[in-house]
């Protein structure tokens, strides 16, 4: 694993964007690709801004690489740059999915392709391929994790009393996690195994607009108060993003968990993000999905660079990505649940960190 993860970045040095005789107009000698990435409050949009950038410029283009801190009209500020600066082509991973339709037609007037970036763009017909996780295999492990934790998969039958959370509603992605999840967890809350005591059980109500952290904290506390001051205690929750797993794990902490006597219930995540992997590692947050945004970056490299030649990008799924306008040709790459018992050879195994980082 680690070996083909380290050896993807220098194995494109092969291929010369500026050698290609196949490189018709658009992918002239350096020519310019803008990036855009949602914000830097979260660590893997750093690492996928610079795992992009870093990969684009070893074959030769120019990078425009963009934050716009969760701010729907910057990131449409900064896609107009780009496309004024005479971008070959564009990379988003955007805000809110529906909310850059007129920019991404100004693209297409000025024949600029578009490749949507871990999150689907949507309601556009001008979204040209989307590179992405298996975003409904993400909530069905992180489904899949949380029984695990409590022991559901060994037999255990509860109830146990579990709180849902969602993601952000304007993320297309968001969506896809949380039916994930949804096919795992509904047949076990039908059973009575799962007791959602907070009764919060519909997406609108667990959903945590841009992801916020401190949202989620205050949700969780709201719940604890209203839900558990009778004395009977969280074993489990639903958490999509490990900034938010970090905001339910204080609401807790606060409420008296993460003791020896009251340990904290099981809590899921994404992303790897180090502060979790940390607290995996300290047995506080129990899991994660790791989605490799070294893999990501290759993908949509390689993407652009077929595209830019004229060519055809390798695809892997033409029919789940329909974005209200158009189904959008996806390549999806699989994630990995991790946790205690093997993050030392998924994440310091894959290079991803370093042992030291994690102390
Ligand atoms: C990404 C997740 C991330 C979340 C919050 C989603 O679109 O797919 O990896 O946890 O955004 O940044």
């Amino acid at each position: 694993l680690a070996a083909t993860m380290t050896a993807c970045g220098s194995s494109q040095k092969t291929v010369d964007a500026q050698a290609s005789p196949t490189g018709g107009a658009a992918a002239g000698a350096g020519a310019l690709i803008g990036v855009t990435m949602p914000t830097k409050s979260s660590e893997r949009w750093i690492h996928d801004g610079d795992n992009v950038k870093s990969q684009l410029e070893k074959l030769g283009y120019q990078v425009d690489l963009q934050y716009a801190e969760n701010d729907i009209p910057t990131q449409a500020n900064q896609i107009e740059n780009q496309i004024t600066k005479g971008a070959k082509l564009l990379i988003v991973a955007s805000i809110d999915g529906t909310a850059i339709t007129s920019q991404l037609q100004q693209a297409a007037d000025n024949k600029i392709p578009v490749i949507a970036y871990d999150r689907l763009i949507r309601n556009s017909p001008n979204v040209d391929y989307y590179a992405t996780f298996d975003n409904f295999k993400v909530g069905v492990q992180q489904a899949t994790s949380l029984l695990a934790g409590l022991g559901v998969d060994k037999g255990e039958k509860g109830p146990f009393n579990v709180e849902l959370f969602g993601g952000s509603p304007d993320d297309n992605n968001a969506t896809f996690f949380w039916n994930g999840a949804m096919s795992v967890l509904q047949p076990q809350i039908d059973s009575g195994t799962l007791k959602v005591k907070s009764g919060q059980t519909d997406f609108k109500t667990a959903a945590i607009l841009r992801w916020d952290p401190a949202t989620a904290q205050k949700r969780m506390e709201d719940i604890l108060t209203k839900t558990y001051s009778g004395g009977e205690k969280v074993d489990g929750v639903l958490s999509p993003y490990d900034g938010l797993s970090i905001g339910i794990l204080s609401a807790l902490k606060s409420n008296g968990y993460g003791t020896s006597g009251q340990p904290y219930p099981i809590v899921t995540g994404q992303d790897a993000e180090l502060a979790s992997v940390k607290s995996i590692v300290a047995g506080e947050q129990y899991s994660t999905i790791f989605k490799d945004t070294r893999k990501l970056a290759e993908t949509t490299v390689k993407m652009a660079d077929a595209v830019l030649k004229g060519g055809k990008p390798e695809v892997n799924n033409t029919k789940d990505y329909d974005n209200g306008t158009k189904v959008v040709p996806s390549y999806l790459l699989d994630p990995v649940i991790v946790d205690k018992a093997n993050y030392e050879q998924i994440i310091i195994g894959g290079n991803y960190y370093t042992a030291d980082q994690l102390k």
